[in-house]
């Protein structure tokens, strides 16, 4: 036959994820971190890589990787499962807590991958829309909404930092929240180490919460992949009933091991960001018609006229952003990560110029 039956129905009018990743100078659009890990690293890297047996099957759980990082929190293996990136780790969140007759609390705006992942899995959403102007979470409504058992939500994610706005949520919330309902709450800290804050102190007295991680923002390995979560052994033991059972392959967990234990060598380029994001902050602040969001992790999101065609003035120059200009509860908005000063300095020129000559009536930002 040359023909295919159709794809499974939730399939529809779903589009694959596209980071809209595009060739560019200044790569300031995926919230990665502008160095790559340093040259002393790098050869123990190429050291571990060495003497992997690539004809073996790597070990399923990582078991050495999930060691260092148990005791790095000072908990058993257990309470620790590695992921093939921390997406992995959602997918599995809605194979798991999702499904038919199951429902996922979404906060948006936030990170997209969620909602695709209970589509996916024909988990019906309730959506809780964040404040506008602040992007604060309707703490009252999410309270209020877990607690209706009619709503049956099993799971939610509360992005802190959230991405894209940039602020994390309250800490007191997420308690109340843990304490209002039994539904899992994973707490998605990908981008903890920039805003100094974890519900790690609160595992052990909430059996519904999950904590994920990252190794793909602040430790420099987004080409690498490679998550985790911590979260009491018997959810652990749930996430391995979905997962894939090699989706850690043996190169990443040698790689991330050495990472790993050098993790205090990337401290002064994390402090290095933060700072950076607080000039970024103040200049974008100081600019006519700009309005920046605060952010407690590695971006900044800003509001402002003709976002789309700032988009194009920007990329026109090498530097590559990310455009929400057109996303639901984002209209007009663009996402900058922060990255070398340098790149931090060819972004703010540009955009300068871009709102100097748009003041002046001119047509800067039009593709010639
Ligand atoms: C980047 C990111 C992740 C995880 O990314 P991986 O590269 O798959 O580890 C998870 N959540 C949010 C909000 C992110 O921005």
């Amino acid at each position: 036959m040359n023909r295919v039956v159709a794809s499974a129905p939730q399939l529809a009018g779903l589009h694959p994820y596209d980071p809209k990743y595009l060739p560019a100078n200044a790569y300031l659009s995926a919230n990665e971190n502008p160095s790559d890990v340093d040259p002393d690293i790098r050869a123990q890297v190429d050291e571990a890589v060495h003497g992997i047996a690539l004809n073996r099957y790597p070990d399923p759980l990582a078991n050495d990787l999930r060691d260092l990082i148990a005791e790095a929190n000072g908990l058993d293996r257990d309470w620790v499962l590695m992921g093939n990136g921390g997406d992995e780790l959602l997918f599995d969140t809605a194979l798991a807590w999702g499904g038919p007759g199951r429902t996922f609390l979404n906060l948006p705006p936030t990170f997209s991958v969620y909602e695709a992942n209970a589509r996916l899995t024909n988990t019906p959403v309730i959506d809780i829309p964040r404040l506008p102007d602040t992007f604060a979470i309707d703490e009252p409504r999410v309270l209020q909404a877990v607690s209706d058992p009619a709503n049956n939500i099993t799971f939610t994610i509360v992005t802190s930092p959230n991405n894209p706005t940039g602020l994390r949520a309250r800490q007191e919330f997420i308690l109340q929240l843990l304490d209002a309902t039994d539904a899992l709450v994973m707490v998605d800290e990908a981008y903890f180490e920039f805003s100094r804050e974890t519900m790690r102190p609160y595992l052990e007295q909430h059996e519904n919460l999950v904590i994920l991680r990252t190794f793909s923002k602040a430790f420099s390995l987004a080409g690498v992949r490679i998550g985790y979560i911590l979260a009491h052994p018997s959810v652990i033991r749930e996430y391995c009933k979905v997962r894939q059972p090699y989706s850690v392959d043996a190169v990443s967990q040698a790689i991330a091991c050495v990472v790993f234990r050098n993790r205090n060598a990337f401290e002064p380029a994390i402090q290095q960001i933060i700072s950076e994001r607080e000039r970024l902050l103040a200049e974008l602040r100081a600019t006519p018609g700009i309005e920046p969001f605060p952010s407690d992790s590695n971006w900044v999101l800003f509001r402002m006229p003709d976002a789309d065609e700032a988009w194009r003035h920007l990329y026109d120059r090498g530097i590559l952003v990310r455009d929400f200009s057109s996303a639901a509860l984002l209209e007009g908005t663009l996402r900058v990560t922060v990255g070398t000063s340098e790149q931090n300095d060819a972004f703010l020129s540009a955009l300068r110029d871009f709102v100097l000559d748009k003041e002046r009536g001119g047509s800067y930002g039009r593709a010639e």
